[in-house]
């Protein structure tokens, strides 16, 4: 962050601002249908043969467009005895192929637990891929230690980790290096931003955090509409400039550097793409 820069794109995703409190029509508490995507304790399940695990009750930043941040984090990992009702649900449903640990964020766990639940989910023999959603390399990248990987590399099967970045500026060189590391352990590195208003909503910005991303070993994989969730109507990016933006963006980049334009939807069987 810039000092002094009270517009600054990264402060404005973390800055708690009084326009949170405005009411905006539409902008809801469960925006995504999270809560009726439950399945066993700690689990969703929204998507064939991918469940979600609710794996840690905070994350490393609070940011401000989050669309959990009304999810009853504690209440639902509390109720799941610490995950074993939930590797118990996983071990006894085969249509499981992937499971994501989610967030908050996983990586706030210590490295002993991350690392047995890594050993155990991937021990389940229906599951072929195991995932993991976290902005910690982003927001913390020291917290890629040698221990963080030893544990990751105790997974039986290929990884995924999926961070977040929205902005150029957020891929410095301290975290460009702990992403390399992680690319050197044999992880698969993919990045998801959302579009934010005042933070990324301008092709240029788009196409930058494309280019670091890839310098830094990861793909861009989703580009995601807000998720109208209470508290972040300001940060909305209307889908008709989304569209422009995007078509921009496809203009500036080869194929495989451009982020799949998606919007969540209550009860679509997939991430819907916004057609151009
Ligand atoms: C987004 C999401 C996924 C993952 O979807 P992909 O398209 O595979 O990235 C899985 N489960 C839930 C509940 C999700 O919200
Ligand atoms: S890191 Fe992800 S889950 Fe955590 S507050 Fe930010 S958007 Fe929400």
């Amino acid at each position: 962050m810039e000092a002094g820069n009270p517009r600054d794109p990264l402060l404005l995703q973390v800055l708690p601002r009084p326009v949170e409190l405005a009411e905006a029509p539409g902008f809801t508490c469960d925006p995504i249908g999270d809560r009726n995507a439950q399945t066993a304790p700690a689990v969703l399940e929204k998507y064939r043969g991918r469940a979600l695990l609710i794996t840690a009750p905070s994350c490393a930043v609070h940011c401000r467009y989050c669309f959990r941040r009304h999810f009853p984090y504690a209440e639902s990992i509390a109720s799941s005895g610490g995950h074993a009702r939930a590797l118990e649900y996983l071990s006894r449903s085969p249509e499981v192929r992937e499971v994501i640990l989610s967030g908050g964020d996983p990586l706030v766990l210590s490295d002993r637990k991350l690392g047995n639940l890594v050993r155990e989910i991937s021990r389940i023999p229906h599951v072929a891929r195991l995932r993991i959603h976290t902005r910690l390399p982003v927001v913390l990248p020291q917290r890629v230690s040698n221990e963080l990987l030893t544990g990751l590399q105790a997974a039986h099967v290929p990884l995924i980790v999926v961070i977040h970045a929205n902005h150029p500026r957020e891929i410095a060189p301290d975290v460009t290096q702990s992403l390399l590391r992680l690319r050197a352990a044999g992880i698969v590195l993919l990045n998801q931003s959302v579009l934010l208003r005042d933070v990324n909503d301008s092709a240029a910005a788009l196409a930058e955090l494309s280019e670091r991303l890839f310098h830094a070993g990861v793909l861009p994989y989703y580009l995601h509409l807000l998720d109208r969730v209470r508290g972040a109507a300001h940060f909305e990016v209307t889908e008709a400039q989304a569209r422009t933006i995007h078509r921009e963006l496809r203009t500036l980049l080869p194929g495989y550097l451009v982020p799949r334009l998606v919007r969540e939807s209550l009860h679509s069987e997939a991430k819907e793409p916004l057609a151009p």
